[in-house]
């Protein structure tokens, strides 16, 4: 049974035949529960992006995948709605949107959450609507057990991430989030419900990893687990020169001596937006500039590594490991940080930039963030005219910048990425205050065109994460080679392409 629907109310006559759908609907889905109005402002035609927003028909808060199943089918039975499944709305251009279209709000579904132990393996059975934390929370503190692959913010879905590739600093050791699911279950744009993995349905459960949202709503997940440590040493080690920085953060992912490998440009100017006092980890701990040596440039570059323990492990054994492992780097001596955490603590360490952010307005100001992978062939050339021209005074928030090991992807998922052994992943996540106080998001969304544009002039091999295009040329570009089978796919899966429509790839056909 559907948990409810609410739908948007609408100030015009062609809008009220709207009002009559809503009622059909409802009646059509046999649902249970009353129709509960709604601003036309609600939550499915926002997400955290902020730049985008439309109106939908209807917001479904569905209860079990034969719900969403049942709406699936009632669309497809129609001559124009579509159907978006929204995980939590962290999209930065309106990818879990639909115009007049139904919003599933997948957080509804909170079944299952299963412990399985196959070949003396443990795998968690989790909804594809849970959120990452929650995930977390259960399978540590119930069960003492941990999913691998992460991303560095957990309020996040499982669907969510899973429809991109989920990406943090485990993935040069285990790969991404979609690398480390045995099994899903999807509910297809023909409503069909299948259960997909290497060896059943296989097509499926390719393409829905990284698939955008194209082929299917993944209603379950069967997620890889190991046992969770119980502390993490977290440390952060500064660097002036970007090819010192480049080379040890590549030899540590390929050696695999940490269990987490991630890094970040800070500004080097003395203005207050330069990010020096994020990167101490302590309280005691001071970020001193009087270390950075006269040569630097505009920017600097932090490598941030976490090394796994357990509790019976005595500190002076970590400490020699870190010693000894830090020992042959060749960072800035005298900016050096390092904190011990719970592993808790350490994977929900972003909440506290959430709740910062959220104090200075600057989570619900638009968030014009570009991501992108860029080969290790060209990184030099892009921290030249990038991060240290283009981006020279920073962006008001973290610039991811770490390799990842290309044989980590499996090139059987959709998700595609450069054609190279080693590849960095690049984050512009900007937290700029909104106007007055800050640049419009227009300018920043230039900004992000302009860095696009050097890429592609300068034919850099590089793909976008989060790709979002406005025409069919530009899709077929960013897929390349690949396009042909993301196509076959949605054919055979999605032929009326009835989902995910706010990725704005294919239209809906009746
Ligand atoms: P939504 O934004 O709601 O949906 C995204 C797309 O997936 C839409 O097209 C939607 O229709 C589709 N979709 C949603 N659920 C399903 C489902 N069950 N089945 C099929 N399709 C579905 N990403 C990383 O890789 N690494 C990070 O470290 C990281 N950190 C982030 C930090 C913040 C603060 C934010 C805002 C985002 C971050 N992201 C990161 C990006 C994040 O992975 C994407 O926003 C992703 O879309 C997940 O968010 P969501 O669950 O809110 O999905």
């Amino acid at each position: 049974m559907l948990a409810y629907l609410e739908h948007f109310v609408h100030e015009n006559d062609a809008e009220s035949r709207q009002d009559d759908d809503v009622a059909t609907l409802s009646k059509a889905l046999e649902l249970q529960a009353s129709v509960e109005e709604f601003g036309p402002t609600g939550v499915a035609g926002k997400d955290f992006g902020g730049i985008k927003s439309v109106k939908p028909l209807a917001l479904i808060r569905p209860s079990a995948a034969a719900d969403v199943a049942r709406v699936v089918k009632h669309a497809a039975a129609s001559s124009s709605l579509t159907v978006a499944a929204r995980g939590n709305g962290h999209s930065i251009n309106g990818q879990a949107m639909a115009e007049q279209g139904l919003v599933l709000d997948m957080r509804a579904i909170q079944d299952p959450f299963e412990i399985l132990w196959i070949e003396g393996s443990p795998y968690v059975d989790v909804s594809g609507g849970a959120l990452w934390e929650d995930v977390l929370k259960r399978c540590v503190s119930e069960f003492g057990l941990a999913p691998r692959s992460w991303t560095d913010y957990l309020s996040l879905t499982v669907g969510g991430t899973l429809s991109y590739a989920g990406v943090s600093g485990q993935t040069f050791r285990y790969g991404p989030q979609t690398s480390n699911v045995t099994e899903l279950e999807v509910v297809t744009g023909k409503g069909d419900t299948l259960c997909c993995s290497q060896t059943e349905n296989s097509e499926l459960f390719f393409g829905a990893l990284g698939g955008l949202g194209q082929f299917g709503i993944i209603t379950r997940a069967r997620v890889v687990l190991q046992e969770a440590p119980d502390m993490v040493r977290w440390i952060r080690v500064v660097y002036s020169e970007f090819e010192e920085y480049a080379r040890d953060a590549e030899s540590l992912v390929e050696e695999y001596c940490f269990d987490y490998v991630e890094g970040f440009v800070l500004v080097n100017s003395d203005n207050r937006a330069n990010g020096w006092p994020t990167v101490p980890l302590g309280p005691e701990q001071v970020f001193d500039p009087t270390h950075i040596p006269f040569t630097a440039g505009p920017v600097l570059y932090c490598l941030e590594l976490a090394l796994h323990y357990r509790n019976a492990d005595h500190p002076s054994r970590v400490d020699t490991d870190v010693d000894g492992l830090l020992g042959r780097l060749r960072f800035i001596q005298g900016l050096k940080f390092q904190v011990d955490v719970t592993y808790m603590e350490f994977l929900l360490r972003v909440k506290r930039v959430e709740e910062h952010a959220k104090g200075n307005g600057t989570w619900d100001a638009p968030h014009p963030w570009l991501n992108l992978f860029v080969s290790k062939s060209h990184i030099v050339d892009f921290d030249r005219e990038v991060f240290k021209k283009i981006l020279k005074d920073g962006v008001d928030g973290p610039i991811l910048v770490y390799p990842l090991l290309r044989n980590k992807w499996d090139s059987r998922h959709s998700v595609v990425v450069p054609d190279s052994d080693m590849f960095y992943i690049v984050a512009l996540l900007r937290f700029t205050p909104p106007p007055p106080k800050g640049p419009a998001a227009e300018l920043l969304v230039a900004q992000n065109n302009e860095i696009i544009e050097f890429c592609t002039s300068r034919s850099l091999d590089f793909k976008l994460y989060f790709p979002h295009y406005q025409s069919r040329e530009d899709w077929i570009k960013h897929f390349g080679n690949q396009w042909a089978r993301f196509a076959e796919r949605k054919a055979n899966f999605d032929p009326m392409a009835i989902l995910a429509p706010g990725q704005k790839i294919f239209s809906r056909t009746s």
